[in-house]
C-alpha cells in the first residue's frame, strides 16, 4: 500500500535490534483515517475467504482489527496479556515478546473463541511470529480455525513469514521491510 509505505518512510524511526518505531500513526498516536484504509485493504485481500470472527492481540492490533470488524460487521476478540480473575473458561498460551524480550502468558475465554469460529488474525507487526504462534495455539486449544492472518508491517529480515509459510498459513502484509541495517529503512 503506497500510502502506508510513504508514512513509514516519512515518520518511521529505526532502533537497534531491528525495531521500527511507527509511534506517530500506529503504536502510540493513531491515524484513524489511515487505519480505516488499511482495514479496507485487509477486507479486499481476504474477500475470497469465509470467516466469522476477527482476532487480535493487545494492544496495537486492536485498532486495525476493530476497523476490519466494523467493515465486515463481525465480532472482534482481543487476546489479553493479563489474566483477569473474572474470566470464565480461560485458555492460555505463552508468548515471547520481541520488543520486550520476555515471555508472558496470554489468554482468551472459550466463550469468545469456539469450535464454530473461522478466524482472521490481525496484528500490527510480523517479526519472528511469536504472537502468531501464541494465537495459533489458543485457536487450536479452543477448536477454532485460523483462515488467514493480516499484518500492517512485516519485517522480512526476521523469520515470522518463513514460519507461517511452513505452517501453511495464508498471510498478507500491507508493507514489507526488507532491512533496517545501518538504521536505514528499506522497503520492498
Ligand atoms: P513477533 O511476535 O512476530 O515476533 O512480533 C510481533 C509483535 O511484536 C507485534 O505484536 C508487535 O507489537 C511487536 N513488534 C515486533 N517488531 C516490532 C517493531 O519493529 N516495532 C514495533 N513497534 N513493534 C514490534
Amino acid at each position: 500500500m503506497d500510502l502506508l509505505k510513504e508514512r513509514i518512510m516519512q515518520e518511521g524511526r529505526c532502533f537497534p535490534g531491528g525495531i521500527l518505531k511507527v509511534d506517530s500513526f500506529v503504536n502510540h498516536q493513531m491515524d484513524p483515517i489511515l487505519m480505516m484504509d488499511l482495514a479496507k485493504e485487509f477486507v479486499r485481500l481476504f474477500k475470497d475467504i469465509k470467516y466469522n470472527k476477527i482476532v487480535t492481540i493487545e494492544a496495537s492490533g486492536i485498532a486495525p482489527a476493530i476497523m476490519v470488524g466494523y467493515l465486515t460487521n463481525l465480532p472482534v476478540v482481543f487476546v489479553k496479556k493479563k489474566q483477569p480473575k473474572t474470566m470464565e473458561g480461560m485458555i492460555t498460551s505463552v508468548v515471547h515478546s520481541f520488543t520486550k524480550d520476555r515471555d508472558y502468558t496470554v489468554c482468551v475465554s472459550n466463550s469468545y473463541l469456539t469450535p464454530e469460529d473461522h478466524v482472521i488474525f490481525i496484528d500490527d507487526f510480523l517479526a519472528n511470529g511469536n504472537a502468531s504462534k501464541g494465537v495459533m495455539d489458543l485457536c487450536e486449544k479452543a477448536g477454532a480455525k485460523i483462515e488467514a492472518m493480516g499484518f500492517i508491517i512485516e519485517k522480512a529480515f526476521q523469520h515470522g513469514g518463513d514460519f507461517l509459510r511452513k505452517e501453511g498459513i495464508r498471510y498478507e502484509a500491507l508493507a514489507t521491510v526488507e532491512s533496517l541495517d545501518d538504521c536505514k529503512i528499506v522497503l520492498k
